[in-house]
């Protein structure tokens, strides 16, 4: 079967990147086209970026010119790791332009067409898809990653829901790749905790209430759990950890919630889809888990680790929960959302 062809916007930044990295040999995508700022286009991409991961940089993609971020060019599917400064004008070029636009950008998130992605939570908001082009006036369409700390919160949280999830207290400690290449300054961040990432807390609640919302008629009934978050960024090179509690309607053993936590699947896993991890969620029992260090790259960094369950005793659960911010708090969740579009016949 000869694999589709796809480009990536914002090919030079750390998302680019692990896009690069993650569809090199992927079975149903091939990197086609590359689009950056002018401080890159017309540059071989080897050229053009500082390559920042282990993976070596493959062959075919390194000699890619990279192109303007306009489309023209492009082929029909485009991931974006654009900049926010200018993933808003640029993302909606490519939509107008008949493009399908996958984004981790937070520009569109909240848009009421658009749907915010963790296909294993919710892959029945694509729905959302049949009233955006109406809506929009685009020929093609845009679909978007959440935040990557909420990614993975929402992943531990999501299993909780039948118990009936009220209230959610959650501090986050941020890897460095989170802020881009080149990102903080090592003279800020070594030996160091920054206690504010600019924007970031004012995301969750929203995004956690429409990732869990049900689509009514079209529209996202946005799910009511209230959110309290407080980000901090942390010397770590990937990973982001959240330190989590809430509170539940009914009563639930721990046992109950870390059978909820290892049984949590969705419709990737159903779908057995080329990224899905096989337990998108597993629960460590040593009490000094989940590490960035250690556990961050489980399954290709597509399964979010959750360990040290216990009571609290301000709400009803304490725990900890840790996602790859690059992986799957972005490249790896929006390759996964297209390789659901195309099982589910949307390419
Ligand atoms: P980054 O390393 O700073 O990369 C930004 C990319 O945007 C670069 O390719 C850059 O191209 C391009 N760009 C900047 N200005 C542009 C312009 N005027 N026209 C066209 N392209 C332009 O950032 P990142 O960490 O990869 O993040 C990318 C996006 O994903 C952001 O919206 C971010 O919030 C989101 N996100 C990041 C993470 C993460 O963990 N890093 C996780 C989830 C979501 P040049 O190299 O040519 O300047």
């Amino acid at each position: 079967m000869a694999r589709i062809e796809v480009g990536i916007l914002g090919a030079t930044g750390m998302v680019g990147q692990q896009f690069i990295a993650l569809l090199a040999k992927h079975p149903w995508f091939k990197v086609s086209w590359l689009g950056a700022s002018q401080r890159s286009e017309g540059k071989a991409y080897r050229d053009a970026t500082a390559w920042r991961l282990p993976a070596a940089l493959p062959d075919d993609v390194a000699k890619l010119v990279v192109e303007t971020a306009a489309p023209g060019n492009a082929p029909k599917i485009v991931f974006s790791g654009l900049d926010s400064s200018v993933a808003g004008e640029i993302e909606a070029a490519f939509a107008n332009a008949g493009h399908l636009v996958i984004s981790n950008s937070k520009n569109y998130r909240q848009d009421t067409t658009v749907p915010l992605m963790i296909p294993e939570i919710n892959a029945d908001h694509l729905k959302l898809l049949d009233c955006q082009q109406a809506a929009r006036g685009w020929k093609g369409r845009i679909v978007t990653n959440p935040n990557c700390s909420v990614i993975a919160l929402t992943m531990a949280l999501a299993p909780l829901r039948q118990f009936g999830l009220q209230t959610v207290m959650v501090t986050t400690m941020q890897a460095i790749s989170g802020a881009g290449y080149p990102g903080v300054a090592s003279w800020d961040i070594l030996g160091n905790v920054i206690p504010f990432i600019d924007g970031e807390e004012e995301k969750f609640q929203p995004e956690i209430q429409k990732i869990l919302g049900r689509v009514v008629n079209g529209a996202i009934d946005p799910h009511p759990v209230v959110v309290s978050a407080s980000t901090t960024r942390v010397p770590v090179h990937d990973g982001h950890t959240v330190s989590t509690a809430v509170k539940l309607e009914q009563q639930a053993t721990p046992e109950a919630l870390v059978d909820a936590f290892n049984g949590f699947r969705g419709r990737p896993q159903e779908l057995k889809l080329p990224s899905a991890p096989p337990q998108p969620l597993v629960y460590l029992t040593e009490r000094n888990r989940p590490q960035p260090a250690l556990d961050v790259n489980r399954d290709g960094g597509m399964t979010v680790s959750v360990g040290r369950l216990r009571r609290c005793p301000v709400l009803d659960y304490k725990f900890i929960a840790l996602g790859h911010n690059t992986i799957r708090g972005a490249a790896g969740a929006a390759i996964l959302n297209a390789e659901l579009m195309r099982e589910e016949g949307m390419l």
